[in-house]
């Protein structure tokens, strides 16, 4: 383990090693089938067992006992495809909705609403560089929406809801960055979404969570698979799925509970980000691009005194075997995205080669 890559990819990202050794060790046999996974039916007992530990393990580690309520769908097409999926199952032009912009994200979930007719911007913060996210009483849900979009953590620019708002229509929530990285407050939510893979797994599977009674509510004329009903009918089985990295996340999860489920798993996340940003906070060399009271503890974003200082820093940081410091294209200059999975060990890396790197060139 010590000769792989600290990996700071914003996603696809760092996975536990120790499930990365148990998948390759079920590789040829899974669960003593004398099959790998990937030759499984997806209507197989085998397969059927991997789905149902799935989902048991999302519900436990999300507190939800029996008659929660959610339906747990495991779909393909990132979340990207929940951008539409969202405005054409829910939304009408009458009922648009509304969506709160706090990054690139959001705004193309907002798009998507758009192309419908049926979006709605209560705020948007791109007039400070998506730094900041509004304050409670800043924006407005408008009457009559069908849900309140957010982006609860916003892998561009580094923010990072604290706690879910209480809204009056349906709160839908694109979770693709921080899923289960903490305690979740179901009760506010219609619908959380996520690619899996930032903090889930491998790229391919999409977890959709949804309230029971959001289901059914597509108007006709939508295609079967945009519309959840559909999903939901046949059981998660209506086409094949990527069984294979449904197989891979339900490792993850029970790796999270291993750790102490949700609550471990953020006592984890806050020592890691902690430590990064005592480092940025510390430093009149390092900047840190969000607002204090916004900032993410999945994607930590910074700039240092010139770009040309960050290229060398980007480069030199490679060396060290420490890679996906690149802040993304959009925004230029570095972030360390720190996921779930990213052992503390790698942080500790980091810091210190930021520090050493500060003592050369600052
Ligand atoms: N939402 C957020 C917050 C993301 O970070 C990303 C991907 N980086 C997406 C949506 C798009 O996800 P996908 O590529 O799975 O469609």
């Amino acid at each position: 383990m010590s000769s792989r890559p600290h990996n700071f990819n914003a996603g696809p990202a760092v996975l536990p090693f120790e499930v990365m050794e148990e998948v390759r060790d079920a590789l040829l046999d899974t669960n003593g089938s004398g099959l790998s996974v990937m030759e499984w039916s997806h209507r197989s007992g085998d397969y059927d067992a991997v789905r149902k530990e799935v989902e048991s393990s999302f519900f436990r580690l999300l507190g939800l006992g029996a008659d929660h309520g959610f339906k747990l769908l495991l779909l393909q097409g990132g979340a990207s495809l929940q951008f539409a999926m969202v405005p054409m199952n829910l939304a009408t032009v009458d009922r648009p909705g509304s969506y709160v912009v706090t990054g690139s994200w959001s705004k193309k979930a907002l798009g998507e609403a758009n192309r419908l007719g049926c979006g709605h911007e209560a705020w948007t913060g791109a007039g400070t560089n998506f730094a900041k996210l509004p304050a409670h009483g800043d924006w407005e849900e408008r009457d009559g929406a069908s849900y309140v979009h957010i982006t609860t953590n916003n892998t561009i620019s580094g923010t990072q809801w604290r706690g879910l708002p209480q809204t009056q229509a349906p709160l839908v929530c694109d979770m693709s960055s921080d899923i289960l990285s903490g305690p979740i407050d179901m009760d506010r939510i219609g619908i959380a979404y996520a690619g899996a893979q930032k903090n889930l797994g491998p790229a391919g599977v999409t977890v959709v969570l949804i309230r029971e009674d959001l289901v059914g509510a597509a108007p006709d004329g939508t295609p079967a698979i945009l519309d959840y009903q559909t999903h939901v009918k046949a059981d998660a089985l209506y086409n094949t799925p990527n069984t294979y990295g449904v197989y891979l996340m339900g490792r993850v999860l029970a790796w999270i509970e291993r750790l102490g489920g949700l609550e471990g798993i953020r006592r984890r996340n806050e020592d890691k980000a902690d430590a990064l940003y005592g480092e940025i906070d510390g430093s009149d060399f390092y900047r840190g691009t969000a607002d204090p009271e916004s900032r993410s503890m999945m994607n930590v974003c910074f700039r240092l005194p010139t770009e040309d200082l960050e290229k060398q820093f980007i480069g030199e940081a490679k060396d060290a075997s420490m890679i996906g410091l690149k802040g993304h294209r959009s925004v230029g200059g570095c972030r360390a995205s720190i996921y779930n999975a990213l052992p503390p060990e790698s942080v500790q890396a980091l810091v210190s080669f930021m520090q050493e790197f500060e003592r050369a060139n600052g």
